[in-house]
């Protein structure tokens, strides 16, 4: 649960480059145990139109998350969302994937999509570690009360749409 504490020093913190300066007692090994993953065509095909910043985070995350995992859904148009809510996958025509400041990702193991809980709540770690390391406010849909395990979107209040 994100608190307002930890939004405020979140804030704060500067953008740092080297991702061994965040966790200095933990070796790379360990901190990054998929830093030669990369993205698939499919989850760049999702990632454009993605803001800068969110990108950013889905980047360092993927690195540093214990599960591989594939983006799934980024930016939406009006008819696909409408498409989404109609089939009763999202509630809302305010979705933040309108404007490019949400993703959907599905964790990837052992050569296949999970989507089993106990898969997500390390790769919703990873997310927020990786976006408070970058400066970044991000809401993650698994923190919500009917849980939306691989959303990630900018918050609204650090986020608002211009
Ligand atoms: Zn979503």
């Amino acid at each position: 649960m994100i608190t307002k504490d930890w939004k405020s020093r979140q804030r704060r913190l500067p953008i740092i480059d080297d991702i061994v300066d965040f966790w200095p007692n933990t070796p790379i090994e360990e901190l990054a145990p998929g830093i030669n993953r990369g993205w698939s065509r499919r989850s760049l095909r999702n990632r454009e139109g993605v803001r800068e910043d969110l990108c950013k985070v889905c980047d360092l995350s993927l690195m540093i998350s214990p599960y591989d995992f594939v983006l799934i859904d980024g930016l939406r148009t009006e008819a696909e969302q409408k498409a989404h809510v109609d089939a009763g996958r999202s509630w809302t025509m305010n979705s933040r994937h309108l404007t490019g400041h949400a993703i959907d990702y599905a964790v990837w193991h052992q050569g296949r999509i999970r989507w089993e809980t106990e898969y997500y709540s390390p790769v919703v770690d990873a997310f927020k570690k990786a976006a408070f390391k970058l400066g970044v406010s991000i809401t993650c849909g698994a923190d919500w009360r009917s849980r939306d395990m691989g959303h990630v979107e900018l918050s609204w209040s650090e986020y608002p749409i211009e």
